[in-house]
């Protein structure tokens, strides 16, 4: 044996024998083989099972032996959320019980949580034909604008076919929700300027056959895989996505700051979109673009003049096909501070700013400055009577706040003190200052407990 050769076998022999006394040995230590991660990590979907409590009330949601729709979808819905919490879903559930939940609160749960998208589980039903039983999926609108929620309507709906033996059911499709109601269905209304959604309809309860196979546990489970399966083949293509990079928060469009820069990312750890089907409708038009695939960076100098806002969404597809979600943006333009309201509003609180200022100089220089302070709050106050939806209404109300915490401490200040930081969390949860305000709320609480106690000699100070 030459040397080389033998070195090499002795390492080899070397690391086998450490590596199984070792695991013998001290085996808690050995990390067990890497998991692969799981296929849904990072991932948010909002399951609504719909309807919920509606027993005493709806006598057609309701199959020929007694078997409930709303049972039906919750069953499917529960099962479903096991499937992606196991495949490491985060899972938003509209309703865990047989409880009503109101249709703008479904739609908002999903949004509010930032879900990646929006599944409404439903059966069908017809008062016409008990014969009637074939599956299919809605999404809201016109399909050319809503290309995401199809791509997942498409994704899932041969596994329901599947799954629930629906081979030779006639009618069988995806379809707009246009064709049941003018404006669509509130879920899907509501969620579409943020997220795709879909709403499954795989089965009609008023068919005798079918209600027998709904009540079944074991239909039920394959419905929920025949969804888990379809979510899987979405979730695999990647869900790309659009940011807004500027101008975003107070900034407007201007002649100082005219373009739009949106960044993109293809949901498979890139930049790379099918470059023909990327469009930008700036007001439902079609406008020109310059994407930069290295970068992801999309740039649009939309034409804006005499215009105080705009309306953007953005179109295009990645390398495997999916969609992305031409989710609502809303951009405001210079010409917004020309608006009455805009002016009002800034009229005010740009008051209320200096009043705060001159208030802060003045308390450096060892002064109280109630009065000051006292009209900076009128001032905010203000402006939040003129709109309390402006970017900017979450840092009024949190300056009051502030304003209040620095007059003398009386318990009528107090008061208005924590009344002024409760409304920041309370009213505008996605702001910033939250967490501010919630810190505010917890030192006063200690600093009134102080002052109940008598640990504090008056409450001024
Ligand atoms: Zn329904």
């Amino acid at each position: 044996m030459n040397r080389k050769r033998s070195v090499i076998l002795s390492a080899v022999l070397l690391a086998i024998i450490s590596l199984s006394l070792g695991c013998a040995t001290i085996s808690w230590h050995c990390p067990k083989a890497a998991a692969p991660p799981k296929p849904l990590t990072d991932i948010t979907i909002c399951i609504d099972p719909g309807h919920g409590a509606t027993t005493r009330t709806d006598s057609f949601r309701v199959g020929p032996t007694g078997e409930r729709e709303e049972w039906i979808n919750l069953r499917v819905g529960k099962y479903l959320k096991k499937y992606l919490v196991q495949a490491g879903a985060n899972v938003l559930m509209t309703r865990e019980t047989d409880t009503d939940v109101n249709l703008a609160g479904r739609a908002a749960l999903a949004v509010n949580n930032h879900a990646d998208f929006f599944i409404s589980l439903h059966h069908n039903g017809t008062r016409h034909d008990p014969d009637v039983n074939f599956p299919l999926i809605y999404f809201w609108g016109e399909a050319p604008k809503n290309p995401a929620s199809v791509d997942l309507a498409r994704s899932i709906l041969p596994h329901l076919v599947e799954n629930l033996e629906l081979q030779d059911a006639a009618g069988t499709g995806i379809y707009s929700d246009w064709v049941i109601y003018p404006r669509g269905t509130s879920v899907l209304r509501n969620t579409y300027p943020h997220i795709p959604g879909i709403i499954g309809e795989p089965a009609y309860f008023t068919n005798p056959a079918a209600e027998l196979q709904l009540k079944n546990r074991t239909y039920n489970k394959l419905e929920a895989e025949a969804y888990y399966e379809g979510i899987l083949e979405y979730v695999r293509n990647g869900l790309p996505k659009t940011t807004l990079v500027t101008p975003t928060g107070d900034e407007r469009l201007g002649a100082s700051n005219p373009a739009l820069i949106f960044q993109l990312t293809d949901g498979l750890g890139g930049t790379a979109f099918q470059p023909e089907t990327i469009q930008v409708f700036v007001d439902d038009h079609a406008v020109e673009h310059i994407y930069d695939p290295s970068t992801g960076h999309l740039t649009v100098r939309p034409e804006f003049s005499g215009k105080t806002k705009l309306t953007i969404q953005v179109f295009g597809r990645n390398l495997k096909g999916n969609a992305l979600h031409p989710r609502i943006l809303t951009v405001k333009t210079e010409a917004a501070y020309g608006d009455p309201v805009e002016k009002e509003w800034r009229t005010r609180f740009d008051k209320a700013e200096a009043l705060c200022q001159e208030a802060a100089n003045e308390i450096a220089r060892g002064g109280l400055a109630p009065g000051l302070l006292k009209e900076a709050i009128a001032n905010y106050q203000r402006s939040l009577d003129v709109s309390p939806h402006h970017p900017f209404s979450d840092q009024a109300q949190y300056h009051i706040g502030e304003c209040y915490e620095v007059l003398p401490r009386t318990s009528e200040n107090l008061e208005a003190t924590f009344k002024a930081y409760k409304r920041v969390v309370n009213f505008y949860p996605s702001s910033p200052l939250g967490p501010a305000a919630e810190n505010a709320i917890t030192r006063l609480e200690s600093w009134a407990e102080m002052a109940e106690a008598g640990l504090l000699d008056t409450y001024t100070w």
